[in-house]
This record gives structure tokens, sequence and C-alpha cells, in this order.
């Protein structure tokens, strides 16, 4: 995932004029808000489309951030969507671009939000259908088991809390499964 701060400017994009926060009529938060001309800047979360590839003997791929922000991190591949594809194509997309890593039967895992950037992260499963390398903005990947977790040293929050999620449906889905 590469790293996406606010980038709202202090000027309106509408007029020029500086910008000033301010309650807009009928809404109920601060907003940046142009007082020449009344335009309202909405900021708003951005999603990221990200996937934990799963090997037939059951180890998923992680990446070791190349970049900051957590650079030396382990994540798994995900990025920024593009206007046009949808989350599955985006978090394919980012797999190979990240991880050189094609993944095909993607299955919603969750959705987790970090409010602080302002990103949403979608996470799906997927079926990896190679072993992958290192790929753009990426230090090294490795195929990590269920009981080999980097916890102590996973990039976001939302990372942990997907990795978790994802153990805990493993731990359901094994009793009638061979991993
Ligand atoms: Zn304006």
């Amino acid at each position: 995932m590469s790293s996406h701060p606010h980038s709202f400017g202090r000027f309106c994009m509408q007029c020029g004029q500086r910008l000033a926060s301010a309650i807009p009529e009928g809404d109920t938060k601060r907003r940046l808000v142009c007082m020449d001309c009344g335009f309202i800047h909405y900021v708003n979360p951005r999603p990221v489309a990200a996937t934990i590839p799963e090997r037939a003997d059951g180890r998923i791929l992680l990446t070791r951030r190349a970049i900051e922000p957590r650079k030396g991190t382990w994540v798994f591949p995900g990025g920024y969507m593009d206007v046009g594809e949808t989350a599955e194509e985006a978090a394919i997309r980012e797999t190979l671009e990240e991880a050189h890593l094609e993944v095909r039967d993607l299955s919603l895992l969750g959705v987790y939000t970090r409010p602080g950037p302002g990103v949403v992260v979608i996470v799906f499963r997927a079926v990896a259908l190679g072993q992958g390398r290192a790929g753009h903005e990426t230090a090294e990947v490795e195929w990590f088991g269920p009981d080999e977790i980097p916890w102590g040293e996973l990039a976001f929050d939302s990372t942990e809390s997907a990795l978790r999620d994802f153990v805990r449906a493993r731990m359901r889905g094994a009793s009638g499964e061979s991993f």
C-alpha cells in the first residue's frame, strides 16, 4: 500500500480563495468551506483493495514494505483502487504489482477502516497461482503458516485485525478441510 496523506489544499479549487473551517447549514461536522463562493470541500476516505493469498499447503503470502509509512513491516498485498475497476480487480492488480503473484477465487474476508489516515481496506481471501516475488514498493515476499505470522511486525492495525479474522475463519473452516 502506498502512502496517501490527506492532500486537501488550503485554497478553493473552484475560485482560488482561502478556505475556512465551518459547519455548513444542514450539516453536523466542520468542513473546509470557501467563504467566497460557498464551495464545500469534502474530504472522503479512500478505498484500498487487498488480498491474503493462500497456497495449497495453507501458507499465506505477506510482503515486507520497502517504502514509508511503516517501512520494513509486513502487510498483505494491496493498494488504492483506480476509477473504473472493481474492488476485486484492484486487489488482483495490486497483488500482481506488489508480489508478482496471480490470484483467483476471491472471497471477501472483511472491511477494515483506518479513521486517522482516512482509509477503508477491503480484504479478500484469494487462491495463489504461483510463488510470487518482490515487486513495486516491496522489499521481499514470504509465505507464513498461520502460527508463523509476525504479529509484532505488522504494518497497520487493519493488517492485524484482518489477519486475526483470517486465522479465526481458517480455524472455523479447518474442521472439515485439509489445512
Ligand atoms: Zn471558492
